[in-house]
């Protein structure tokens, strides 16, 4: 479960946080078989994807302030690779465990997979709970495992990012521990890097401006004007913020946005632009005027045609998805819905598109921040947005054309694309030897 604490500047974050009653692992596997009973999938296929290529397990020392020395545990579980590297984040959390980094690297394989992205997923991390850890010492434990993970990571193998615990100093630190032992700059050797480093315009922005592209493309699916589409949003976030802003600044009217103390809400739509973000000024909403305020209980069940859970997972739930009034949910944060809350949308025909599809705007624009590390060549913010809008309009496409055409909901419609797509490289490339 995602706390705010926890919250993280993530393009790569998982989607676990759907399905407390199960493992990551169990609930990836859930999801490959669901989508396999669709497909005409190999199951000599399906039992590759099953398991993990490779798990890495590492022992991480480092030297405390105090002068003793802490021995850390530290993973990276590479899923699959058939498209290319493998992708993904590492977290800095007590719970990292192996099953955990498995199921989570098995997502990012569908994630990249659905957004076409050349890359296989991995994940990884160290069960440490980084708010114990100096600056210093999260300085050199990030140096460690960077050198125990050197032989198995790298530009053309696995290119690791920022996720829970892990920031752009990480990766930072995890570029520069990488470059000096290989004896030269790789700035492609991680993604989610400060710009001066190597970093890409328009990431932070990224999985907002995501959300944003994917709730205009729904409300157009389901005939909706823009002009005339109300949306409620839950946390001022990185995510609900710039989504907020985007669809604001595009002619829709965002009627309640919300963060960790509660909402505001106007009927004529608010003035987006004026309310503090939590990174301009955290817990700022409530501060703001407005002609209403709404508890973020209050916000779920408003009467508006979108709604974005855009803070935590797990909110809409078996106790309130009976009493959603909105037209359509789109995903903004990672694992919003929880199964049975799925299931009851279903049955109440209230579409939710995944966050598998709607937030993927970061790994995308990780995607092109490792394109400009490996040609040398920074782009502009307005080539990141355009070429940004383009990916997320062709697999909008893509998961539009499944769910049309097989009558399934757009999350299964997402797994049915992701999964077609690793099966039919894995069928082109046959098994080696
Ligand atoms: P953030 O820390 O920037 O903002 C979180 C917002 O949610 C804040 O406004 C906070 O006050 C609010 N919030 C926290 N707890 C809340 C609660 N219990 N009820 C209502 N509001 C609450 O986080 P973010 O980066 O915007 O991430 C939000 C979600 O999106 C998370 O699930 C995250 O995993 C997911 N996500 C983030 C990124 C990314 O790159 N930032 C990418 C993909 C997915």
């Amino acid at each position: 479960m995602t706390t705010p604490e926890q919250s993280v500047r993530d393009e790569e974050q998982d989607t676990t946080d759907d399905h407390p009653e199960e493992s990551a692992l169990e609930t990836a596997r859930r999801q490959l078989y669901s989508a396999a009973e669709q497909l005409d999938v190999d199951p000599n296929i399906v039992e590759r994807l099953k398991h993990p290529k490779q798990v890495h397990e590492v022992t991480v020392p480092i030297r405390r302030d105090d002068g003793t020395v802490e021995v850390y545990t530290g993973y990276r579980a590479q899923h699959d690779s058939v498209r290319g590297p493998h992708k993904g984040g590492l977290r800095y959390h007590p719970d990292v465990t192996r099953d955990e980094c498995i199921g989570l690297g098995m997502w990012m394989t569908w994630k990249c997979a659905v957004m076409d992205l050349p890359f296989g997923g991995a994940k990884g991390g160290i069960a440490v709970n980084p708010k114990d850890l100096s600056e210093g010492e999260k300085e050199r434990l990030t140096r460690r495992f960077a050198e125990e993970l050197r032989d198995v990571i790298g530009p053309n193998r696995d290119i690791p990012a920022p996720d829970m615990g892990t920031d752009p100093q990480t990766m930072s630190w995890l570029m520069d521990a990488y470059s000096m032992q290989e004896g030269e700059t790789t700035p492609g050797v991680v993604t989610g890097k400060p710009p001066i480093v190597g970093g890409s315009e328009g990431r932070d922005e990224a999985p907002g401006r995501s959300v944003a592209i994917i709730a205009r493309e729904a409300a157009t699916y389901y005939e909706k004007d823009l002009e005339n589409t109300t949306v409620a949003i839950q946390g001022f976030g990185s995510v609900g913020s710039n989504a907020a802003r985007l669809l604001d600044s595009w002619g829709a009217k965002v009627v309640a946005v919300s963060d960790v103390n509660g909402g505001i809400y106007d009927g004529n739509g608010l003035d987006t632009h004026s309310i503090p973000s939590h990174h301009e000024q955290p817990e700022g909403v409530m501060g703001h005027d407005a002609e209403a305020k709404v508890s973020n209980d209050e916000l779920l069940e408003l009467d508006v045609d979108i709604l974005i859970p855009a803070a935590i997972g797990n909110v809409l739930t078996e106790e309130n998805a009976g009493d959603v009034q909105a037209d359509i949910v789109i995903e903004g944060a990672n694992g919003p819905t929880t199964t049975a809350a799925s299931e009851i949308l279903a049955d109440r025909d209230i579409p939710v598109v995944p966050d598998i599809l709607a937030n993927a705007g970061g790994v995308t624009v990780s995607y092109f921040e490792w394109l400009q590390d490996i040609n040398r060549r920074a782009w502009s913010l307005e080539r990141v947005n355009a070429e940004l809008e383009e990916e997320m309009l062709s697999a909008w496409e893509a998961v539009r054309e499944e769910h049309d055409a097989r009558g399934v909901s757009w999350r299964d419609a997402a797994y049915i694309v992701a999964l077609s797509r690793v099966a039919d490289a894995h069928e082109s490339r046959g098994l080696w030897p």
